[in-house]
């Protein structure tokens, strides 16, 4: 375990933990312990393995002077090492199952559900804010969105500090930002990029909201000019019914109008299995650009 006690202020520690899990892990940190006193974020990537602008934007982050800080800052960049090692999409390889999909975590689970109670446990609970990095997964195209815990205002306020513009309000009590709000700690989910790819541009929006929070929090000294922001309510996801091709209409960031075909799911044989339609009006947040399509396996997220 971390012992934050015997790290100097003003230094940066880093390293790996090992927490007893089933199943060997070396999961590497940073701690920025800040030359004064103050509040500690916690910022984690790769919970998806394979999300690589915010794994990498968690790296960027940790090249923070912490000379500059009040209070502590711990980043996990790479929760999920063996999705990461394996080049794994949506799940973990050990268990097969979806890391954020298991908050808050089973203490005598399978290899995912352990890993998400130790950090719920031993990081989230203990922090007194939290920013989880995501994007668009390897096959996923993606704009750029936040999200945080429907009703959980300090969340929304540090949803609007980071800065994307597409705000969305969820009900899941699944993903890790809900095991943060149901212990009243301000947690947020950002996504940014996809397909495999971490663009400069992409990396820096992560790495910048979350300096933008370390100024919001009083943690580094800085103006936080506010930037546009819209409140989106729902967010819809179509999946697929059938195994074959999917011939997504649109792509992200594209508008779509309640009932627009935004897609097909195509046969072995070229015949259409399923027509996506969309049932709200709203936004494209993110499209799946594969052409292997599995059956229930998303297909697009519409926000609005
Ligand atoms: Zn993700």
């Amino acid at each position: 375990m971390l012992d934050l006690e015997n790290i100097k202020a003003g230094q940066l520690e880093k390293g790996f933990l090992s927490p007893k899990l089933g199943y060997p892990v070396k999961l590497p940190y940073f701690v920025l312990k800040g030359s004064q006193p103050g509040p500690s974020l916690l910022v984690t990537a790769g919970v998806h393995g394979a999300e690589y602008a915010s794994v990498e934007a968690a790296y960027q982050v940790a090249k923070l002077d912490p000379k500059k800080l009040k209070g502590t800052v711990i980043i996990l960049p790479i929760i999920n090492t063996p999705a990461f090692t394996s080049r794994s999409i949506y799940i973990n390889p050990v268990d097969r199952k979806n890391l954020n999909r298991l908050f808050p975590g089973m203490e005598d689970g399978t290899f995912g559900e352990k890993l998400v109670y130790w950090l719920t446990e031993e990081f989230i609970a203990k922090a007194d804010a939290y920013v989880d990095l995501h994007g668009g997964d390897m096959i996923e195209a993606l704009e750029p969105f936040t999200i945080y815990q429907s009703g959980h205002a300090a969340s929304h306020e540090l949803a609007k500090a980071f800065g994307i513009e597409l705000l969305v309000a969820s009900d899941s009590e699944i993903m890790s930002f809900a095991a943060g709000a149901r212990k009243d700690i301000p947690s947020i989910l950002a996504e940014a990029s996809g397909q495999g790819l971490w663009p400069h541009a992409e990396v820096e929006r992560l790495r910048l909201g979350v300096e933008r929070c370390l100024i919001h929090l009083g943690m580094l000294e800085g103006t936080l000019e506010p930037k546009p922001y819209k409140d989106l309510t729902e967010f819809a996801w179509l999946r697929s019914e059938h195994e074959g091709l999917w011939y997504p209409y649109v792509i992200a960031g594209d508008k779509v109008a309640k009932g627009q075909l935004v897609g097909e799911v195509k046969s072995f044989l070229g015949e259409t299995l399923q027509q996506a339609v969309s049932p709200i009006e709203g936004i494209v947040l993110f499209s799946v650009s594969s052409l292997a399509m599995n059956a229930d396996d998303p297909l697009l997220g519409i926000g609005a």
